[in-house]
């Protein structure tokens, strides 16, 4: 689904990314791990365009992203292309960014009905449903300030789900929790990862990484250090800066 080849990012003089190639094939998951500023965020979020980078390729569904100019002037060609690939792609992030001033249900129904223009109706259903599946099935009237950290991620993720994307993007979806509601969210990215979703997670639990991802990445500095499987990833790092970095998180 999501193909990124040699990708580029510099905020100015400050290279970030370096050089990087991530696919994420339909139905995997891969979680991008790394120590702080090593580009993780970045990644995901040029990955959705929410950024722009100077060089390399991206590709969704085969269909290469085109681009105008080149080097700290590259965007985007297609504003039609661009609001296509970021409606195919939800992105949860560690702040939930959830509308203060609408209910949990309006929450998740906006995007489908301003965005996609869908019928009121049935996406009033799928919303329902994808809050019962998230386990807040009964907080549809409620405001986010009335749920708890981990309720309201919940909510952010059924809004995600919402838009019907090829793919979601996680970017550190527990953080911002504490330990017990940490692991109500990590339920439901397991069983999204069980129900083959395609994903990518940027996350520092690396347990959440070993039990969900079928492929792992360790960014350092801007360039991928190491990457496999998790079991050999996990299990038999070959890198110092893995060693280190894995033993660190410990
Ligand atoms: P963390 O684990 O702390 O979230 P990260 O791996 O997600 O780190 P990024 O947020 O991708 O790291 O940041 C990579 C580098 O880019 C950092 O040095 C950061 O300071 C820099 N950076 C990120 N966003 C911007 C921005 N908008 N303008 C300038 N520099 C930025
Ligand atoms: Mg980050």
């Amino acid at each position: 689904v999501i193909e990124i080849n040699n990708l580029h990012k510099a905020y100015g003089p400050l290279e970030v990314l370096k050089g990087v190639s991530v696919k994420a094939p339909r139905g995997h998951v891969i979680s991008l791990i790394g120590s702080s500023g090593s580009g993780k965020s970045t990644l995901l979020r040029c990955c959705n365009l929410l950024e722009d980078s100077q060089e390399g390729d991206l590709r969704f569904n085969g269909e290469a992203v085109t681009w105008k100019g080149t080097g700290h002037n590259r965007r985007p060609a297609d504003p039609k292309q661009v609001l296509r690939i970021r409606t195919n792609l939800s992105m949860v992030f560690q702040q939930f960014n959830l509308w203060a001033h609408m209910t949990i249900l309006q929450n998740v129904m906006e995007a489908p009905l301003t965005v996609l223009r869908r019928d009121r109706a049935e996406v009033e259903a799928a919303a329902r449903a994808y809050l019962d599946k998230v386990g807040i099935g009964d907080k549809c009237d409620v405001y986010p300030a009335q749920l708890s950290g981990g309720q309201q991620q919940r909510a952010a993720i059924a809004r995600g789900l919402c838009m019907e994307p090829e793919a979601l993007l996680f970017d550190e979806p527990t953080s911002a929790l504490d330990p017990e509601l940490e692991q109500e969210v990590v339920k439901v990215i397991k069983d999204l990862a069980a129900e083959g979703r395609t994903m990518m997670i940027v996350t520092h639990d690396m347990k959440l990484a070993a039990d969900v991802s079928d492929h792992v990445v360790f960014l350092h500095q801007g360039l991928i250090e190491e990457q496999g499987a998790p079991d050999a990833l996990f299990g038999a790092p070959k890198s110092e800066r893995l060693r280190g970095f894995l033993s660190a998180t410990h």
